[in-house]
């Protein structure tokens, strides 16, 4: 049997199945830079094609998100009925084609919307050298959180792609913005859209266990919406280990943002560890 070598093209090629490994880590289509990738496994393909969300309200989510300032609302009904629709089970289960987990990247030239979403994931970033190794050194464990997240969202990614879809779009997008107070440019990647807001699809384990990520998850929202000229976004969560399934509106996501970056900035430099 032939190998072949599945990665991901961080440029515009996507996932790929080459026969052998890039050379120098770098797509040969179009020289950008190739993150290695796993394909799910029969069991775990089966397992997510034959998986039905059942979509709630967002109870446990919008509380958290009143708290930290940003005004949380209820989507819209058509975007609940597009909702509903990827989130029923599919029968061509041999369609696993899509469920490719690419390797976390790490060292990317230039800022990622990323490493703005802690504190700590900022300073990470402002003292990263030049010519670190483009990608995390280990490799993923296949039935890791963070890959079986990936499977999730591709998995999300490739219904939306099949049925008939009135406001949501899960295709993917890039987008460069200058950052209100880095000056610098950062390099966005968007899940997805509804009408002009970013839409970002996250899992966890548990619905009722998000609040130790929300902060994180709402900068990386922000920066997605500052991307796109606008002050809110969706956020889609679904559970990994149960099968809940809910979205939310967040507003009020660039002040939300701003002050905060603006808040580190100030601080580290007080401390000096930005530059
Ligand atoms: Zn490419």
């Amino acid at each position: 049997m032939e190998t072949k070598w599945i990665c991901r093209c961080l440029g515009s090629c996507g996932k790929m199945e080459i026969r052998r490994k890039p050379k120098r880590g770098l797509c040969p289509r179009c020289g950008e830079h190739c993150a290695p990738a796993i394909l799910a496994s029969d069991t775990q393909a089966a397992e997510l094609a034959g998986t039905t969300w059942r979509v709630v309200a967002p109870t446990d989510v919008v509380p958290e998100i009143e708290r930290l300032g940003l005004i949380a609302t209820i989507p819209g009904d058509d975007f609940s009925a597009d909702l509903s629709k990827i989130s029923r089970l599919r029968n061509d289960v041999r369609n696993s084609k899509h469920l490719v987990a690419h390797r976390h990247i790490m060292g990317r030239s230039g800022f990622a919307n990323g490493d703005l979403k802690t504190r700590s994931a900022l300073n990470r970033a402002m003292s990263r050298g030049e010519g670190t190794s483009p990608f995390f050194p280990k490799p993923s464990l296949s039935d890791s959180p963070s890959v079986m997240g990936k499977f999730v969202e591709a998995e999300f990614g490739f219904r939306a792609s099949r049925r008939v879809l009135k406001t949501l779009s899960l295709v993917s997008e890039q987008l460069v913005y200058e950052h209100p107070v880095l000056d610098i440019p950062i390099n966005v990647e968007i899940d997805g859209s509804s009408e002009n807001l970013p839409v970002e699809l996250k899992t966890v384990t548990a619905l009722d266990i998000i609040s130790g990520k929300l902060r994180a998850i709402i900068m990386q929202l922000a920066g997605q919406a500052i991307a796109k000229g606008v002050d809110s976004g969706v956020l889609i969560v679904a559970e990994r280990e149960g099968n809940r399934l809910t979205a939310v509106v967040i507003s009020g996501l660039a002040e939300y943002h701003i002050n905060k970056v603006e808040r580190w900035v100030s601080e580290s430099t007080q401390s000096g560890v930005l530059a």
